[in-house]
């Protein structure tokens, strides 16, 4: 192999590991390869523990798309807060989670270190992002401070659930990550097909300055661009944008994906259920949502590794609100909860099932050996 062979193949390998990252476990990433529709991914699918997962993304930013949403990571009630939820969507373990519990009069100082929230200098929660830390943490604030905490949480939950804000700001993304996304695909096709083809043809001597002549406009147009995207859609991480800005103008591959250094906050603080109903097809939303609501209606079991009673209540009653928020959603968007939780037929045999993740069993009562959940009889009411 020559060595301006090597040279691409080793561009090659670093450009895929700039389609990869990492996300923890509360989150889903929507991915669409051609921007219409979006395909629900849970982080690990391939690799990844309980805590998060790998997630490779598109690979030719002409063609893809690529979000994250978190569901709320904080139980939150009247009169406390815990570090701690249920949900584990699609896996069979729960992340760690700190399952602190503060009363309001107790918490002197809400900050954020990174991806943590911090209660008086403590790791309370880990979220996906830096603006995703910070936005619990001023609804955490806000929480200690506002009157009527109850309707808060509410609206909270409603807001977070709203499928036409959702869409409005894909729309918003599209019409002004276009620039941006112009300048990333001219730089993947300079330096994946023009370069190539130009070293070929004239030997890697000659071909150099045929190449940096484009690259550095390009370079400069794709920072200045993500530079404005992130401005709008990020206003608050100045350094997160400063940083980025950066190493995208000295690293061209990191340039090529500035895209998705933005897309994955568009979502911030808006719940995956009401992204997937916005922006997936029908039947890739059904199938999640199914996924979702089994598992907020039927958790994993035990639900709680809590010793505080305390705690174990605000876990239960926090629950129990995204019940009634998720149902309100489903009603504006006239989905009816039981059609898209029991979309499965009964097998050959089968006397039960489990709610959770639909395992049939010939059993009559009992169970469900993975979920720990007591099996349903067919025609039985769900939740
Ligand atoms: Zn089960």
């Amino acid at each position: 192999m020559t060595e301006a062979q090597q040279l691409f193949v080793l561009l090659a390998v670093l450009y895929l590991v700039e389609c990869t990252g990492w996300a923890h476990a509360h989150a889903y990433a929507f991915h669409s390869w051609l921007g219409e529709s979006f395909k629900p991914v849970r982080p690990g699918r391939w690799f990844g523990n309980p805590d998060g997962g790998l997630l490779v993304r598109h690979l030719l930013p002409p063609l893809g798309t690529h979000f994250l949403a978190q569901w709320c990571p904080i139980s939150f009630s009247r009169d406390a807060i815990v570090g701690y939820v249920p949900q584990a969507v699609g896996t069979v373990d729960r992340p760690n989670q700190s399952a602190q519990c503060w009363r309001r009069d107790d918490v002197e100082e809400v900050r954020v270190d990174g991806k943590y929230v911090l209660v008086n200098g403590e790791r309370f929660v880990r979220c996906v992002g830096d603006p995703e830390a910070r936005h619990y943490a001023d609804r955490i604030r806000q929480w200690q401070t506002g009157g009527q905490p109850l309707e808060l949480i509410a609206r909270w939950l409603d807001e977070s659930l709203d499928v036409d804000a959702i869409d409005s700001r894909w729309q918003e993304f599209v019409q002004r990550s276009a620039a941006s996304r112009f300048f990333g695909n001219l730089l993947f096709c300079l330096l994946f097909v023009a370069g190539p083809f130009l070293v070929w043809q004239q030997g890697l001597s000659r071909a150099w300055v045929f190449l940096i002549i484009p690259l550095v406009p390009l370079v400069l147009g794709a920072v200045i661009t993500f530079v404005r995207l992130h401005r709008f859609f990020v206003p608050d991480d100045r350094v997160d944008r400063i940083l980025h800005a950066f190493v995208a103008a000295v690293y061209p591959l990191e340039a090529c994906r500035a895209v998705d250094m933005v897309s994955r906050h568009v979502f911030t603080g808006y719940h995956p259920l009401a992204v997937a109903c916005a922006l997936c097809r029908e039947d890739d939303f059904r199938d999640f949502g199914r996924r979702f609501l089994s598992d907020l209606h039927f958790p994993l079991q035990p639900v709680f590794h809590l010793e505080e009673p305390a705690a174990r209540t605000v876990v239960e009653d926090f629950r129990e609100l995204q019940i009634d928020a998720c149902n309100r959603m489903l009603a504006r968007e006239e989905i009816e909860l039981g059609t898209l939780m029991t979309s499965w037929m009964p097998e050959e045999g089968s006397q039960t099932y489990c709610p959770r993740c639909q395992s049939q069993f010939v059993l009559e009562t009992g169970l469900c050996s993975v979920c720990g959940i007591e099996l349903l009889n067919w025609g039985e009411e769900l939740g």
